[in-house]
């Protein structure tokens, strides 16, 4: 049978129901496992290797990436993951096309990590056509879309099919958006990659990622990367993921309508510079977003004019509350450039819409920006 997203969330890897147990069975806590004989007579041998707590919630994700899903400590974990899998086989002349505007710290272990490793690193903007311009000798296309923190958006399905014909393989970081706003691996992506600690789960209690690929030799690499290099997720976390996805579209729901209906309010405001949503038919991402995006996730970018003013607008807000990263329940915001790293303005803010009435935000900012003015 066939069903919608709202239901495959709440029923996506649970058991088949049997009689006195939990729907959801509760995490496994174990190093070891009973193991006579033969290893591998048995499905779970050592914690490092297999836990079944890990093999629900891949099993959920894999059904809603529709491609088989390797659960990773955190997202920068999966980052690594795949990164290692596709550009560290020993051949020589490993190349990594990604985006100049992606999340801080990728850039990060890309410049620092993998190029002391021999990797040739290339950045390239997320908006425009740069990206498939410098497709050859690459190995690994590296998109993020929308990109973190200014929301750019790039045509996957169209880079991904340049990328196929250079031989390229294509990975998205699709954690602005969630599987549920969007299926990198419908859109012909071969990686998927996720950090789970924001709308994904979306309570803000937990750091976790995954790494969904749509050829499963890739997916048992991954695998065999994270037994190996050892840095695997705890099972409680895994637990609350699980959890926490039966409610990601109800959540998503009411979160995207109410960042859209921030992002107009925010295009009216004088104070308000730049308004980055894709959602906003007025922004430049609106006609690539609308035909891959089923939804275009919570958080909303704008430009205050200058540190200061960006700064009393934070302390003025009542109720969206000053914290960094997104995706969460409580309606949360900060000043971009504290951290430094991204090409943005002074005054640039990201806010992640949560899930209160949207009419108590929308007044919350109105006095907000009014004292800042
Ligand atoms: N990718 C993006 C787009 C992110 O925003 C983040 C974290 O902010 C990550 C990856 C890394 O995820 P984690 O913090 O779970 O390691």
């Amino acid at each position: 049978m066939t069903v919608s997203d709202g239901t495959r969330v709440v029923r996506a890897g649970l058991p088949e129901a049997s009689q006195g147990e939990p729907l959801l069975p509760g995490p496994t806590f174990a190093a070891k496992y009973h193991l006579r004989g033969e290893p591998s007579s048995s499905p779970f041998t050592y914690g490092r290797y297999h836990n079944p707590t890990w093999t629900r919630f891949e099993h959920a994700l894999g059904d809603l990436e529709g491609g088989p899903s390797v659960v990773f400590a955190s997202g920068m974990a999966a980052v690594t993951a795949v990164m290692s899998v596709t550009l560290l086989d020993g051949r020589p002349g490993r190349e990594l096309t990604m985006p100049s505007d992606c999340y801080y710290t990728t850039r990060r272990l890309a410049e620092e990590h993998f190029a002391s490793l021999g990797v040739k690193v290339r950045m390239v903007p997320t908006d425009g056509s740069e990206l498939s311009k410098h497709l050859e000798g690459s190995t690994l296309l590296w998109l993020e879309s929308p990109s973190n923190p200014s929301l750019d958006v790039c045509d996957i399905a169209e880079l991904a099919r340049a990328a196929h014909d250079n031989r390229v393989l294509v990975a998205v970081d699709n954690t602005t958006a969630t599987v549920l706003g969007q299926r990198p691996i419908e859109l012909g992506a071969d990686f998927s990659v996720s950090s789970d600690s924001k709308a994904l789960t979306g309570h803000g209690d937990l750091v976790l990622g995954h790494a969904a690929a749509r050829d499963p030799s890739w997916a048992e690499r991954l695998r065999a990367f994270r037994t190996r290099q050892g840095a695997v997720p705890g099972p409680m976390e895994v637990w609350l993921a699980h959890r926490s996805i039966a409610t990601l579209d109800v959540r998503l729901e009411r979160q995207c309508r109410s960042a859209l209906d921030i992002a107009r309010f925010l295009t009216r405001r004088s104070e308000v510079l730049l308004v980055r949503y894709p959602g906003l038919d007025s922004d430049p991402a609106y006609p690539t977003a609308s035909r891959q995006m089923k939804r275009f996730g919570p958080v909303v970018s704008f430009v205050l004019d200058g540190k200061s003013k960006a700064e009393k607008f934070l302390d003025a807000c009542r109720l969206v509350t000053s914290a960094t990263s997104f995706g969460g329940l409580q309606t949360t915001a900060e000043r971009r450039a504290r951290w430094g790293g991204d090409a943005i303005p002074e005054g640039f803010i990201r806010l992640s819409t949560g899930i209160e009435d949207v009419q108590d935000l929308l007044n919350d900012l109105s006095q907000a920006l009014d004292k800042a003015a």
